[in-house]
């Protein structure tokens, strides 16, 4: 699908909107480039940010200008070999309709704390406990200091680890896919069969030693209700199962997609290593394409461009849908 038509309305507008929202931190870097950024992520939505301190792809090329300031965390907020980590910045989208997402994360796993044109504040997944302490200062350094919702893509441990904590740090309630809800009651998922052969292996090493399986019980939580607008205009919540029976992905402003492990970047691949349901997870792409999204963004692995997705659901199915896209 093309977003020719969409006119990014960086600097521009950005500028002023910057100006009357509270929160939004000078740290934040931002990109002034010409026509790359939007070839790399489909002119819909703008990497504005850097991630380890390596640029972000859309702003690698000579058109491109950077302008960055220091994100280091707070000295106080560092703690054990996370704050190895804690100078790590952190890459940053910008879409047409004025939402804001930004990724957090340490090593494990990221989530993605969104700032939604119509004001509302999201943080998807929560990553692994051991890198709370890293992240909490992310956030704070990045203006985010309460949240509407957290959404969970999916109730595996370490996209669940932080649900209970962040829930009473930030006040806000927790969603999880309704099928899923109960393990994130529990505090105990399911960790899903190798999809590869290299998963296969990974994974039987994971169960031996319990990786992932438990976190912190959040008892209240609710079901992720799939209603349009269930999370206001600029969120919409798309099923898409395969990793898990019942994952879930987030949507803003139709431009870019928050998939959990829907897909999970490593090299030319996207195919997720583990799956429950590997068979559907060309479906789920499918699902996601059509959302008209240009740019997906995994909780492992740099951000995926349409044009790499849409020539990976083509592999997955000249397979034969064998889950060795
Ligand atoms: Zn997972």
């Amino acid at each position: 699908m093309s977003t020719g038509s969409r006119s990014p309305t960086w600097p521009a507008r950005d500028s002023a909107r910057r100006q009357r929202r509270p929160g939004r931190s000078p740290e934040d870097a931002d990109v002034r480039g010409r026509s790359s950024a939007r070839r790399r992520f489909g002119g819909a939505c703008k990497a504005v940010g850097t991630l380890c301190g390596r640029r972000a792809p859309a702003a690698r090329t000579a058109t491109t200008r950077v302008r960055t300031a220091s994100t280091r965390a707070p000295s106080a907020a560092r703690c054990g070999a996370a704050a190895i980590l804690h100078g790590m910045k952190n890459l940053a989208w910008q879409t047409s309709q004025g939402s804001r997402i930004v990724r957090v994360g340490v090593v494990r796993s990221a989530c993605y704390a969104v700032e939604a044109g119509d004001g509302r504040r999201f943080l998807v997944d929560t990553a692994v406990p051991g890198e709370r302490a890293a992240i909490e200062a992310q956030l704070e350094r990045l203006g985010f200091n309460a949240f509407d919702a957290i959404l969970l893509t999916h109730a595996h441990g370490d996209h669940a680890g932080n649900a209970a904590a962040w829930s009473r740090r930030f006040g806000c309630p927790v969603y999880a896919p309704d099928g899923e809800a109960d393990q994130v009651r529990a505090g105990r998922c399911i960790m899903p069969a190798g999809a590869t052969p290299l998963g296969a292996a990974v994974m039987a090493v994971q169960r031996r030693l319990h990786v992932c399986e438990t976190f912190e019980p959040v008892p209240d939580v609710l079901p992720l209700p799939l209603d349009e607008g269930a999370f206001g205009p600029c969120l919409k919540v798309v099923a898409t199962p395969g990793h898990t029976e019942c994952s879930a992905s987030f949507v803003v402003d139709g431009e870019a997609a928050l998939v959990g492990d829907a897909l999970i970047h490593r090299g030319r691949s996207v195919f997720p290593p583990f799956a429950d349901r590997p068979e559907r997870v060309g479906d789920a792409w499918r699902t996601l394409l059509g959302t008209g999204a240009e740019t997906f963004l995994c909780a492992h692995g740099g951000p995926v461009g349409r044009a790499l997705l849409e020539r990976s659901l083509e592999a997955f199915e000249r397979s034969g849908r064998s889950g060795r896209a």
